[in-house]
């Protein structure tokens, strides 16, 4: 694994930092200034790069397509031959189906009857689609009106030879992977997969499957996060559940650091369970522990532990998502050498008020409403609890309130990210 920064180099540039009061475009930037992308490369048939990131630039060997060919079932015919202003009679002179050209040379007032996908006859520029033309034995009665060049695609119009079919870093997903098809490359260099380590820490919970004595509840953390570290590729380490015991703690996480190229846990970082979580991860390495200024998701610890990136998530279930999806989230993909973070944000008009409160970053849950007008608005859902997942399990979209921003009225602009776009 590349050499990563340490966390004193980068929090000595700034003078200005605050653990106990940090926006979350600073927390975001200190987390971007730690992360270099892994190096290491591997190659893969290419069904298997489903989900991966390409690590090198793909060329296109080929111009795709390779030779002008029709875009419609119809006839194919020289522009020139056309009456512009009144109808052409031509004569058919063969047939060309893709796979199977027409080989002849066809003259002055000759049309061939080409299918979608063959090749253009030689000398021939524009395809009559088959409704407009009326065919009387080997004669066919074209309309006028056509244009030059219509219904034909280009040589070379999807790919040219030599340009970047896919840029270093794209991830890979069913569009790439039949452009790669397409220019019949069966293997593709791409960036070794992540480990991600995961695990919760609680003396409260359990795991499915285990009876809940009373004050006990199951731990729905280790289910979300995997569920974010599947859709994002990496593969994860589940460590199970660990107990507010600080030498469980120092094993579990040293076991994981020692295995994963990040480390993820929920939980024991709030006020009163800082202090032992910090001693050990002071004892570790290098840990911050950080109150983020952003409703839900406050309390962050966040380090390295040898080349680990180390995040120590809150525990309320909704805080987890959030601040995995806007802060782990990003850094995972850096890290796995990927260039963009997928991440749409969009301006919907608020349907109703929206309390906020300046200094912090919120994000809510909010679900798409049709004005009278028809038009899409969002609303945010009526219970933001941190613990509260299923309004997490129905929210349409996080609606991103900024740091500044004071209450919303009905009818702002507000930026939402749609939950299609994080997972
Ligand atoms: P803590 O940060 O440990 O104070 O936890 C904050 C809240 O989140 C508490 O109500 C915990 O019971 C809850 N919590 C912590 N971990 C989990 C988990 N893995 N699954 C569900 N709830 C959790
Ligand atoms: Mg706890």
């Amino acid at each position: 694994m590349t050499d990563q920064r340490s966390l004193a180099d980068v929090l000595q540039q700034r003078p200005s930092f605050n653990p106990e009061s940090l926006s979350v475009a600073e927390a975001a930037q200190i987390i971007d200034q730690l992360v270099t992308p892994v190096g290491a490369i591997e190659s893969l048939a290419l069904r298997d790069t489903l989900g991966r990131i390409a690590a090198v630039d793909v060329l296109s060997t080929l111009d795709v397509p390779a030779h002008d060919n029709s875009a419609m079932d119809g006839f194919s015919v020289r522009s020139a031959d056309l009456r512009p202003g009144a109808s052409t009679t031509l004569r058919v002179v063969g047939a060309a189906l893709a796979g199977r050209p027409f080989l002849g040379s066809p003259q002055p007032g000759e049309a061939v009857r080409v299918m979608t996908g063959a090749l253009m006859p030689f000398g021939h520029d524009t395809v009559i689609v088959q409704e407009v033309v009326q065919v009387q034995g080997e004669q066919i009665t074209v309309p006028p009106g056509q244009l030059a060049g219509q219904n034909r695609r280009l040589r070379g119009e999807d790919l040219s030879r030599g340009s970047v079919a896919i840029p270093s870093g794209r991830q890979i997903g069913p569009a790439e992977l039949g452009l790669l098809a397409s220019l019949g490359i069966a293997e593709l260099k791409i960036r070794r997969r992540l480990r991600v380590a995961f695990f919760s820490t609680g003396d409260e919970l359990r795991s499915i499957g285990e009876p809940l004595a009373e004050g006990q509840i199951y731990d729905s953390n280790r289910y979300t996060l995997f569920g974010m570290l599947r859709r994002l590729g990496v593969e994860g380490l589940d460590l199970g559940v660990v107990p507010d015991d600080p030498a469980a703690l120092e094993r579990t996480v040293a076991a994981a650091a020692a295995s994963a190229d990040v480390v993820v846990s929920s939980a024991g970082v709030s006020v009163g369970e800082a202090d032992f979580t910090r001693s050990v991860m002071g004892r570790l390495g290098e840990v911050g522990f950080w109150k983020i200024a952003m409703r839900p998701g406050r309390p962050l610890a966040f380090g390295k532990i040898g080349q680990a990136l180390y995040f120590g998530l809150p525990g309320n279930p909704v805080a987890v998502m959030i601040t995995f999806l806007f802060l782990v989230r990003p850094a995972l993909i850096k890290l796995a050498g990927g260039t963009a973070n997928g991440l749409t944000t969009i301006q919907v008009r608020a349907a109703q008020p929206i309390r906020k409160r300046p200094g912090r970053t919120e994000y809510q849950r909010g679900a798409w409403v049709p004005s009278p007008t028809g038009e899409m608005t969002v609303q945010v859902m009526a219970n933001q609890g941190s613990g509260v997942l299923s309004s997490m399990a129905q929210a349409d979209c996080i609606v991103v309130l900024a740091h500044e921003r004071p209450s919303i009225d009905a009818g702002e602009f507000v930026d939402c990210v749609p939950m299609g776009s994080l997972f």
